[in-house]
């Protein structure tokens, strides 16, 4: 096969721009970025960082919270120029490159009314999300994105590119459907599409901080339709935001409007109709790129009172800023043992998020959202690999079950035994 992956050293042209991730903590050099354009290229840039000893690094989007995809002094191999989306409407299927943005993937399908689940916030990779499970606002009504990939070319620690689906390779597949980047570079994902329409809308209605609001709110989520996703924020310690968004035709959905009237008088109530493409970007530029970040999350098996309460707790000192959006549905339709993706049980995922631009804050911000995320603690069953930061083998430990992350294990000990792939929440083989 012909190799034409393009190395970068430091100093050459597109260097920066290539290990410069979302989160502006992260300042890492690699000694070489390998541009890949093909699965040749994958698996020669895999190759070399092996005989040369190298760390190696796999960049998509760059949305991971610690930037695992940029490994110091390591090869990084940069994927975001196998981009590709083609659409099949025949079948209603999209085949779409390793290194593709989400924003590619709904550009590409929204023409024809379809969409697959892909997350918030359009400058998100499509392979990192995706290898972790893939929420978004379709995942109620169609599942995570993991569980609409049909297949998966992979190529492997040893360079080997495989095609991983029900029908072939089948364990590798159970293992790419939310174990993260620990078996290799996926190369092409080929996604499962949904007649979805192209319209949407969403409430946000702002209230003082009340318990009686979020409990009301969370009363009304418990019988809502799949196509609507309710979500909550809790920000600045003074204002809470509840509503939930709705993916089809915007009448229906303004049903649940009613609902959102009765809690009471708000601040503010904003119902809003939009396309899906704008929703898909609503969020992109208070996301951006180069901010300092960190978070910490959980999932939540149940919003029960006690929850809510902890919730709404404000220390002195700091300012909470939360954020919790609903599962079920479609979500937990999918047995648990079909996926590597665990605690499909989850009522709500709870987040709790800090942004700040001077790096002399870094101990406090960190602080802040870990001193946050531990109010909800006791309320906690698991947390999202994809939203895991710097918790190592322990966060490991809490987004699998024992039982997958066993599983897991074994996976690695046949398709990496070696731990090739392990700038991720890493899987560890058994003899590392
Ligand atoms: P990268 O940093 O490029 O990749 C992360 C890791 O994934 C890499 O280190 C590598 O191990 C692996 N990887 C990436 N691509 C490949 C590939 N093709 N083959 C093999 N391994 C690969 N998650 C949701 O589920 N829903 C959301 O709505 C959502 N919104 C987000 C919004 C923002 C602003 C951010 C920062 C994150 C969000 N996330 C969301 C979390 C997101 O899923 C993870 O951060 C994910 O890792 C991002 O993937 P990426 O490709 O952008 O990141």
């Amino acid at each position: 096969m012909l190799v034409a992956m393009i190395l970068i050293r430091p100093g050459e042209p597109g260097y920066d721009e290539a290990r410069r991730v979302w989160n502006g903590m992260v300042d890492r050099r690699p000694r070489l970025i390998a541009r890949c354009a093909t699965d040749a290229d994958v698996a020669a840039a895999v190759r070399l960082a092996r005989e040369r000893d190298l760390e190696l690094g796999v960049r998509c989007g760059g949305h991971n919270a610690v930037g695992f995809a940029v490994p110091e002094d390591g090869l990084m191999i940069d994927l975001r120029g196998m981009d590709g989306v083609s659409v099949d409407r025949e079948w209603s299927t999209a085949r779409v490159g390793g290194g593709a943005l989400l924003g590619a993937l709904d550009a590409a399908t929204q023409p024809y009314g379809l969409a697959t689940t892909a997350g918030n916030v359009s400058h998100t990779g499509v392979g990192g999300l995706t290898l972790g499970g893939g929420m978004g606002w379709l995942a109620r009504a169609h599942g995570l994105a993991c569980d609409n990939v049909l297949s998966y070319r992979v190529v492997t620690a040893d360079g080997t590119v495989v095609t991983a689906s029900r029908d072939e390779h089948p364990d590798l597949f159970w293992g790419l459907r939310g174990g993260g980047g620990n078996f290799g570079v996926v190369t092409e994902f080929e996604f499962r599409l949904h007649p979805v329409g192209t319209r949407a809308l969403s409430a946000e209605y702002t209230f003082d901080p009340s318990a009686d609001v979020l409990r009301a709110w969370r009363d009304i989520s418990r019988s809502a339709p799949r196509q609507a996703t309710f979500d909550a924020s809790f920000r600045d310690g003074d204002t809470l935001v509840v509503g939930f968004v709705w993916v089809g035709d915007p009448d229906a959905g303004r049903a649940l409007t009613s609902e959102l009237n009765a809690l009471g008088t708000p601040r503010s109530a904003v119902v809003r109709e939009l396309s899906y493409l704008d929703l898909q970007t609503r969020d992109d530029t208070v996301q951006k790129h180069a901010i300092r970040r960190y978070s910490a999350g959980h999932y939540l098996p149940e919003l029960t009172d006690a929850a809510i309460d902890a919730f709404l707790t404000v220390e002195d000192g700091f300012v909470p800023n939360q954020g919790l959006q609903a599962y079920g549905g479609a979500i937990a339709d999918v047995p648990d043992d079909d996926a590597a993706f665990g605690f499909r049980g989850t009522e709500f995922e709870y987040g709790a998020g800090m942004s700040w631009t001077d790096p002399a804050e870094d101990p406090d911000r960190i602080a802040d959202a870990r001193r946050t995320a531990a109010h909800l603690a006791p309320h906690a069953a698991g947390v999202y690999v994809n939203m895991l930061a710097d918790e190592g083998a322990a966060g490991v430990r809490r987004a699998y079950p024992p039982a997958k992350l066993a599983r897991l294990t074994a996976l690695k000990d046949v398709y990496d035994p070696d731990n090739v792939f392990h700038l991720n929440q890493n899987i560890r083989p058994t003899s590392r």
